[in-house]
């Protein structure tokens, strides 16, 4: 199998280090370690950055359990239709997702998400643009006053909102975005640069931080406009706490959990644990095969599963090849395994 290996590694291929030999890097079978079956990580170490290792460790290995399957990503069904081969070669490679899109799905809190979708539809009450549809009001930045209050320079150009990116922690210079309007600022959130993600973290995280940045600036601004008050040094905290707290809600982990009783509803086993972050669906399938290994460690042979994600619960129960390609390892895997043990899921 070549090419693809996590949804969550940009571009599907993983980037290597510069240096390093790519045709090491386009065969899966070439990262991982022949006797045991596990991703070879001294070499994914030599090849790729922190940020893709852990992003390919994130997949898990079924080794010689189920036979590979070739899908074309491109399409819901992994078929290859004519049609979404046309929408890649004429896209030029750039992502097809509009930035609507992509501030919906990313993995930030519901409240940055409102401000990111306000700041793109440019419907901010900005003093400039009330201005330039009105006519009316004072235009100049409520921070500097020096010049027209737009989102561009209240956000990323100001002396002000430059002075505290640059004091916090991330030393966070912003005097190379070039972002002439509000949907292009929000691209550089939403799709940060290589160089950005290098001196911040994985993408996800630096997305997180830039959006949390630019609604910090936004409050910022609001308490100087309204209230007459504004300290950079508290605003400066409470982004850094945001992203923190964010960072563990958003990012960070999933937790799944399940709970074993015996026929007189006694709980046997209480078990939780947390896992990469990952879609709903997955975590749920990952549940369950958490619980049919403590149900095969524990020998039990009579198991009542109860699972009350229903659409899980069909994919499972279904005989017919599983269309999703992002879980179908999963899934094949724990047919595979409940059948073993003639067990059902309801
Ligand atoms: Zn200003």
């Amino acid at each position: 199998m070549e090419g693809s290996l996590d949804p969550e590694i940009e571009g599907k291929v993983p980037k290597i280090k510069e240096g390093a030999i790519e045709s090491q890097v386009r065969r899966v079978e070439n990262l991982i370690t022949p006797i045991d079956f596990r991703w070879d990580e001294a070499k994914l170490q030599d090849l790729c950055d922190q940020e893709i290792v852990e992003a390919i460790n994130r997949v898990k290995i079924y080794g010689s359990e189920i036979e590979d399957k070739l899908f074309w990503i491109s399409t819901n069904n992994g078929f290859f239709s004519v049609k979404s081969c046309y929408n890649i070669l004429t896209s030029n490679g750039a992502s097809d997702k509009s930035i609507w899109k992509e501030i919906w799905t990313a993995k930030i809190h519901e409240r940055i998400k409102m401000f990111l979708w306000r700041l793109a539809a440019d419907v901010l009450p900005l003093k400039g643009t009330i201005f330039e549809s009105t006519g009316k009001g004072d235009p100049s930045c409520s921070f500097c006053g020096f010049t027209k209050e737009m989102s561009s320079h209240l956000l990323v150009e100001c002396p002000v909102a430059r002075a505290m990116a640059f004091s916090s922690k991330w030393g966070l210079r912003l005097d190379s975005v070039a972002s002439s309007n509000a949907q292009e600022l929000v691209k550089w959130c939403m799709n940060p640069s290589h160089q950005l993600c290098s001196n911040l973290g994985r993408k996800d995280y630096t997305s997180l931080l830039l959006a949390t940045f630019l609604y910090i600036i936004w409050e910022l601004r609001n308490d100087k406009v309204y209230e007459n008050r504004s300290s950079i040094a508290k605003a400066s905290a409470r982004w850094e706490s945001m992203v923190e707290e964010f960072k563990l809600v958003a990012l960070d982990k999933s937790a799944i959990a399940l709970i074993a009783r015996d026929d007189k509803s006694l709980v046997k086993v209480l078990a939780a644990k947390l896992i990469p972050s990952v879609r709903p669906d997955i975590a749920e399938l990952k549940a369950i095969e958490c619980a049919v290994t403590i149900a095969k460690e524990s020998s039990w042979i009579e198991v009542d599963w109860l699972c009350n994600a229903r659409l899980v619960v069909d994919q499972l129960n279904d005989s017919s090849e599983p269309s999703e390609w992002e879980s179908w390892s999963l899934v094949k895997n724990l047919r595979d395994k409940l059948k073993d043990n003639n067990w059902t899921i309801s």
